[in-house]
């Protein structure tokens, strides 16, 4: 006898794995013994600044952090994220009711559904973007609705072309500025025309700030919370992920709308049992420590960024060079697919990269560069990209 053994129908309506073929050549590359430079993945290589480091050494061994953290966060954690938004952003919040931890920023967009989400209920997703948006919607029973990013609408979505009918039964409405994969920034304008949308349909907004610490030449993107009515309709997820080189840590927080951020720490209450304290007092930690420790990572990426476009740019590619993010969004050549030239790529140049598609169909025609690798290995990338027939 044995067992008959059947996914759950949200598993088994999972969108195709786009990256999947890449990922297999990928190996198959690897198993040759090539000497690839993975530009695929968006992980920082830079390490978590020392000091954040030692404080989870010491929180680590008091036994008072060995028990059950609370689910929505440490109060010290909670006003310590409550500090650094009126530092950075001039932004101010109760930290009882309009902050809650996340075990990443991931998990709470994923659980934003579970609070929010009714079968029938349409969120509002772009396309490209970070897959979580709309995998969350389709997990509980929602209708995702694709909002194209492109070039020549600065790849900011298109509010008025949503028809009315679509906007009147959406819940959810999510946005991700500076934006992965496209790289692209948003500014207050689009951010106050977001409001009058959401009021218009009563949708709440969702923004997702997780590079908002890596602008470069300068540039400080905003929180969408410093715009007038948005703590109304909104909540904003961010991370200390990208900021601080923490990505293996799963610490992030939820700011904003009261209601909003209590409905999804009530759905993570029933779901998760918090963050590891220790992990929690590191993340004060750097949070304290904020644009001081930020800095030599964002000159770091800065530099990165400025080889990688430039040689890309040398070798008759077209791409911005992005304010924010350590993303540079190329566009395909002439006659090749995303994955065509993401394959090509691979196969001829030894360079990984993201073919765009996987991230939404309006990402075809592009792919995704990440400067996650050292500045030397970049300098590489164009020189062996120059010896491909494009
Ligand atoms: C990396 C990333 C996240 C996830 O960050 P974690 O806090 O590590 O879960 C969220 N959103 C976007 C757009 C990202 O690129």
């Amino acid at each position: 006898m044995s067992l008959t053994i059947k996914k759950a129908k949200r598993i088994n309506d999972l969108p195709p794995y786009l990256f999947a073929e890449i990922d297999r050549r990928k190996r198959e590359a690897l198993g040759r013994g090539v000497d690839l430079i993975d530009l695929g993945i968006g992980d920082p290589d830079i390490p978590t600044p020392a000091t954040v480091v030692e404080k989870l050494l010491e929180g680590a061994s008091r036994p008072v952090n060995h028990r059950y953290p609370s689910s929505s966060g440490m109060p010290e954690f909670r006003q310590a994220v409550t500090d650094w938004y009126k530092t950075r952003f001039g932004v101010s919040l109760d930290p009882g009711k309009e902050v809650c931890s996340l075990i990443g920023s991931k998990e709470g967009i994923g659980n934003m559904a579970v609070a929010f989400v009714d079968p029938g209920d349409v969120v509002l997703v772009s396309s490209p973007c970070y897959p979580v948006y709309h995998i969350g919607t389709a997990f509980n029973g929602g209708t995702n609705y694709f909002l194209p990013l492109k070039k020549e609408n600065k790849f900011l979505p298109d509010l008025d072309a949503i028809p009315a009918e679509v906007a009147k039964r959406a819940k959810l409405l999510w946005i991700n500025y500076p934006n992965n994969p496209t790289a692209a920034v948003a500014d207050k304008d689009f951010y106050q025309r977001v409001v009058a949308f959401a009021n218009k349909y009563n949708v709440i907004v969702c923004h997702d700030a997780a590079y908002t610490e890596m602008g470069y030449d300068g540039y400080r993107p905003m929180s969408f919370l410093e715009v007038d009515g948005a703590r109304e309709v909104g909540i904003e997820f961010h991370s200390l992920s990208k900021t601080f080189n923490m990505t293996g840590w799963r610490i992030g927080m939820a700011v904003g709308n009261p209601e909003i951020v209590g409905g999804l720490a009530q759905a993570k209450s029933n779901l998760d049992s918090g963050i590891f304290q220790a992990v929690q007092e590191a993340g004060i930690e750097a949070l304290r420590l904020g644009d001081q420790i930020v800095e030599p990572s964002r000159k770091i990426y800065q530099e990165r960024r400025d080889i990688l476009v430039d040689g890309l740019r040398a070798v008759g590619l077209e791409c911005e060079k992005p304010k924010a993010t350590f993303y540079v969004w190329v566009s395909c050549p002439k006659g090749l697919s995303s994955a065509d030239f993401a394959t090509k790529l691979l196969d001829e140049a030894g360079v990984v990269t993201t073919p765009g598609n996987g991230f939404g169909d309006a990402g075809e025609g592009y792919v995704r560069f990440t400067v996650c690798v050292d500045k030397e290995r970049l300098r590489e990338v164009a020189e062996r990209i120059r010896r491909v027939k494009l």
